[in-house]
């Protein structure tokens, strides 16, 4: 069965959902494929998508939009507001504007995508006031590291903040040292980004490869951002957003759930991606 994450008010959601940072840029083929891939997801039960206003000036937003206004309700649709827009009048503007290009009368879950110079209070009564006009359902935050986090604390009641979005995979382990108890304990989930390290140098990672030739999924042989993904969701409420631009690597993302890491994989992966041992900074993309 797959994962599933509980939010503080009791939602359940797949601990696997759909990222969508450049997708829409490219007009043609490529944008044919993202719609297939995110209509495939839904299909599928990958029914949580992330966007934000910043991703392409919108367009993934509106990529978004297309992708699911036939089935709207079957999604739980993440988008976020940027820094300079937290303001109170900014954010009610901003999200009046992702609602437009997305084609929807609500959002699920509306972030703030990183710390600005914007008090946190003016931006959580503003997520307030969306909530009760019923334009969003949840609110929450990215990029927050511990310190935030506390802050962000003393100007909430407990539960209010659902998702703390943050980098998160194997070759960026530092949150393990404090970030991610830091969610856990006010019942925030940890929402993974880059899980796989963005297609890029971590899927050449000979260890990952070495894991990745022991195991077998319902796609094939597994391949090292399956390996990954599987060591992300390992995390107990966390949940993992992997952008996929085709169908193929999104049936190899599903497929990844099933994927059960021993004990030696761990403690060959642990050798190749050392866990923190202090704090280090929140890092972010
Ligand atoms: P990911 O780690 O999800 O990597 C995406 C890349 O991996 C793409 O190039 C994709 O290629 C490739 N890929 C996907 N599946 C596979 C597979 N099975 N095998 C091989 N390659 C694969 O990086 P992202 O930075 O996109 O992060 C995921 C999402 O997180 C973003 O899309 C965005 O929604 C969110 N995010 C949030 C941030 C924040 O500040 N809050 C910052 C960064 C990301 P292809 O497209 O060809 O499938």
């Amino acid at each position: 069965m797959a994962k599933t994450v509980t939010l503080a008010d009791g939602t359940k959601l797949p601990a696997l959902g759909m990222g969508t940072w450049n997708m829409g840029d490219t007009l043609g083929a490529r944008m044919t494929q993202e719609l297939e891939s995110l209509r495939y997801g839904v299909d599928a039960g990958i029914t949580l998508i992330d966007t934000a206003e910043m991703y392409g000036d919108g367009r993934s937003e509106a990529l978004v939009g297309e992708a699911i206004y036939r089935e709207r309700e079957k999604v739980f649709l993440v988008s976020k507001v940027l820094p300079n827009h937290a303001s109170g009048p900014g954010v009610a503007e901003a999200c009046r504007n992702s609602l437009r290009r997305l084609g929807t009368e609500y959002m699920d879950l509306y972030l703030l995508h990183w710390r600005g110079s914007v008090p946190l209070v003016e931006t959580v009564e503003a997520f307030r006031k969306l909530k009760q006009q019923g334009l969003i359902k949840h609110w929450g935050v990215s990029n927050f590291d511990v310190e935030d986090i506390e802050e962000l604390e003393r100007c909430i009641n407990p539960g209010e903040c659902a998702v703390n979005q943050i980098l998160y995979s194997l070759e960026h382990r530092g949150v393990e040292y404090d970030l991610l108890d830091a969610n856990r304990f006010r019942n925030i989930v940890t929402m993974a980004y880059s899980p796989i390290g963005q297609g890029g140098a971590l899927l050449q990672n000979p260890s990952l490869k070495a894991v990745a030739q022991r195991h077998i999924t319902a796609t094939g042989p597994a391949t090292p951002a399956q390996i990954a993904l599987a060591w992300v969701l390992r995390q107990r409420n966390v949940l993992a957003i992997p952008k996929a631009g085709s169908v193929q690597h999104l049936k190899e993302n599903i497929a990844a759930q099933d994927i059960t890491l021993t004990e030696q994989d761990l403690s060959d992966l642990d050798h190749a991606f050392a866990p923190p041992h202090k704090k280090i900074a929140l890092e972010m993309i």
